[in-house]
């Protein structure tokens, strides 16, 4: 998608009556109530490839898969000229533990190589020249890389202000209200970075994380026990 596609997806869902249901005071409550019940996190960051890498390697798995993926990968290499130079089939073999190995070699395999040719090495400095807006589309634009991993390589990689929008706070910023129903992962990931004050958003990204493994879950939310209940309209959860 591309960031007109979004701006177009975002401005319709804006402007519908009653989408906007949320405010800097509600936001800030959510945070301090969950801050309350889950354990301080502690930001590791890393290098922007490293970290686009990662979070490649952390889709549709578990942390314990993905980081298994990861150290067997960091092992096996010493650089990313060394991963780009392995034989056919080695990376994939070697990243296996993170599901979904023919793809995800393929995307960073892509990656290094659109790098090489165009920046004459694999690295990503370049990034910090670009605004946020800049960055997400240039990141985007690599194949198999979407809107939640170029996020993820702002906040973890760049210290940007940004929201990763993964599948827990997509389901809970729905139940939440704080984005229309039926507004996409995209929108949401806008939406949050307009409202959520900019020295909040990667603490809450953490603390929502946590609340949709615990507490918010798919299947089952455990309404009567959340932190925050008092302050969730509970948006299609069922009674
Ligand atoms: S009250 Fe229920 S739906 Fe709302 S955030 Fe808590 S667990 Fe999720």
């Amino acid at each position: 998608m591309t960031i007109a596609v979004w701006d177009e997806e975002r401005r319709k869902l804006m402007t519908h009556p009653g989408s906007r249901q949320n405010d800097e005071e509600r936001i800030r409550a959510i945070t301090t109530r969950l801050a309350e019940v889950q354990p301080a996190s502690r930001k590791v960051r890393r290098d922007p490839l490293d970290e686009l890498v990662l979070t490649i390697l952390s889709q549709s798995t578990s942390d314990a898969n993905c980081y298994r993926g990861w150290e067997a990968l960091r092992a096996r290499y010493p650089d990313w000229d060394a991963v780009f130079a392995a034989p056919d089939g080695e990376l994939e073999a070697t990243i296996r533990p993170a599901g979904l190995a023919k793809q995800k070699s393929g995307t960073i395999l892509s990656t290094l190589a659109r790098l090489r040719e165009e920046r004459g090495r694999p690295a990503l400095d370049h990034l910090e020249t670009m605004d946020d807006a800049e960055a997400i589309e240039y990141l985007t634009s690599f194949k198999g890389v979407g809107f939640k991993t170029a996020a993820c390589v702002l906040c973890f990689a760049m210290d940007r202000d940004v929201i990763p929008v993964d599948t827990h706070i997509h389901r809970i910023a729905l139940r939440l209200g704080v984005v229309p129903e039926k507004a996409s992962a995209v929108s949401t990931h806008e939406i949050l970075n307009e409202i959520v004050p900019p020295e909040l958003r990667y603490e809450l990204h953490v603390l929502m994380i946590g609340h949709g493994r615990r507490t918010c879950t798919a299947r089952s939310p455990r309404c009567p026990e959340c932190a925050i209940g008092e302050l969730c309209p509970r948006v299609g959860v069922p009674d």
